[in-house]
Formats: structure tokens, C-alpha cells, sequence
């Protein structure tokens, strides 16, 4: 179902009012995790200001270690959506087991499954079960095939409203946090007509290598971008390290902007 051969025209995803696929460059912005109401309320209007047209923000956090922030679970969740209630912004937010999507999925409008979670086939079965967008994350070392297979697993459940997204691979370079493979945009546009998104906050690891991969990731042909902003990286709960300030995300919009041709 998500090949291309069997399905020429290239994929749109209907989200509220707005669309992922097709001719729009859906940016996703926001904080690595909710922290606080004034937090996820202040990041999403800021964004919101500099014209993303997505908020993302971790509730319900997969983290190396048991012991790092966990995410605010459901209190989270019910920030996410008074920050959506402020501003309007579609949520974006991961959850990680089907109890989880059982219990939540009427509250988000795309459900983030985590690179972590690429190959958890029953959380993919019981994806496929409902009907809300699916973004789905390439795995920590997972191939090109791979996760066309896992989104296929989504889509033979009868929900076909999935968008891929490359967000770096393990390699023998440590330098970055992963390897950013934008050719795997360009190998799934040839394989199959879903939208892909590029996440380069953490295919990098790094907030100053950001915006220039997001640039990279439109001219190559991406249909979005997931960033992570944050008021205060070096506070940051999470992933400061690769989190961008409001700032200079609304300089990267008006490239982005630029090199996609939007308004
Ligand atoms: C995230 O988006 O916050 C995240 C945990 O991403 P990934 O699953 O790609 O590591
Ligand atoms: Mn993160």
C-alpha cells in the first residue's frame, strides 16, 4: 500500500485544516518535552508567530535511561492542549504503547510513533486500527526498506494516513548524535508516495547544525521538517543540547520559506 508503483500521484495528508504532502512544507516545531504550561503555551505562540504551522512536544518520553525525565505523561498532554487551544497549532506528540493510543489518540491530531517503536509491530497493528495521521519515525538502524515495511504494517490495518520521517541513523561517526541520510528522502520518493519529513534536531544532536540541514532537507525534496525550539536550552529537560531558540526559528522559517518558494 505505501508503494509508489501501485499508487502514482504522491500522497496528502489531510490534518484539521491544514495538509502534510502535496505542494505545503509542513514545519513542526516545539520543545523536545512539555515542562510547564508557561513553557509549551510560550514556545507554541512563538513558533506559531514565525509561521510553523504544526506544535510538537513530548508527553510521553521514550529515554535511553529510566532514570532521565520521563515526560509529564497526561499532565502533558493536557498542556499540549491548552497550548493548542491558544494558538490553534495541530498537535504532534509520541505515545508509546497501545494503551496509550487507546487511552489518548482523540486528543492528538498526528500520533508520533519513535524511532524506538519503529519495529514494535502490535503498537503498528493498533496504529492501523484508527483514523489519525501517523508519523512515523526511521528506526535508530533501521533500513530504507524497513520502515516502508512499518508503515506498511500501519496501512494493512486500513489506516493509510502515514508520514515517514528520516531523523538520522547510527553509523561509526560520533561526532553527531546520528547520521543524516537525506538520500533516504530521495530513495523514498522513488519507492513510495508518502510524505517524508526530515527531522534534524536529532539526526544532529547539535542546535547549530540545525538550520542548515533544514535547508538541506526542503531543497532535497522533503515535505517538512520537525524541529526542536525551546526559550532556554541550557534548562532544557531534554535535548537542549539540539534546540533551537524562538529566534533564530523564525530566521530558519523565512529561508525555509525562501527555498521552498511558500508564502
Ligand atoms: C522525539 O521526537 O522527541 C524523539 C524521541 O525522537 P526519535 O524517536 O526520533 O528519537
Ligand atoms: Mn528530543
Amino acid at each position: 500500500k505505501a508503494n509508489r508503483s501501485f499508487h502514482p500521484e504522491n500522497t496528502v495528508i489531510p490534518v484539521g485544516s491544514q495538509a502534510i504532502g502535496g505542494n505545503q512544507l509542513a514545519i513542526i516545531a516545539g520543545p523536545c518535552s512539555v515542562e510547564s504550561r508557561d513553557q509549551i503555551i510560550g514556545i507554541a505562540k512563538d513558533v506559531k508567530a514565525a509561521g510553523a504551522g504544526f506544535l510538537r512536544g513530548g508527553a510521553f518520553k521514550p529515554r535511553s535511561s529510566p532514570y532521565s525525565f520521563q515526560g509529564m505523561q497526561e499532565a502533558g498532554l493536557e498542556l499540549l492542549k491548552q497550548a493548542k487551544q491558544a494558538t490553534g497549532l495541530p498537535i504532534v506528540t509520541e505515545i508509546m504503547s497501545i494503551s496509550q493510543l487507546e487511552q489518548y489518540h482523540e486528543d492528538i491530531d498526528v500520533i508520533q510513533i519513535g524511532a524506538r517503536n519503529m519495529q514494535n509491530f502490535d503498537l503498528l497493528k493498533a496504529a492501523g486500527q484508527i483514523n489519525k495521521p501517523i508519523l512515523l519515525k526511521r528506526g535508530l538502524s533501521a533500513t530504507i526498506e524497513e520502515l516502508l515495511m512499518s508503515a506498511e504494517y500501519i496501512m494493512a490495518g486500513g489506516n493509510e494516513n502515514v508520514i515517514l520521517c528520516e531523523r538520522g541513523i547510527r553509523t561509526f561517526e560520533t561526532y553527531t548524535r546520528n547520521t543524516l541520510d537525506l538520500s533516504a528522502v530521495l530513495a523514498i520518493k522513488k519507492l513510495s508516495h508518502l510524505p517524508v519529513i526530515v527531522d534534524p534536531s536529532h539526526a544532529a544532536g547539535l542546535w547549530w547544525m540545525v538550520e542548515s540541514l533544514s535547508k538541506a532537507a526542503v531543497a532535497v525534496g522533503a515535505d517538512g521538517v520537525i524541529i526542536e525550539v525551546h526559550q532556554d536550552p541550557s534548562n532544557a529537560k531534554c535535548d537542549g543540547q539540539q534546540s533551537i531558540k524562538p529566534e533564530r526559528f523564525a530566521a530558519l522559517m523565512n529561508s525555509l520559506r525562501e527555498i521552498a518558494r511558500i508564502d
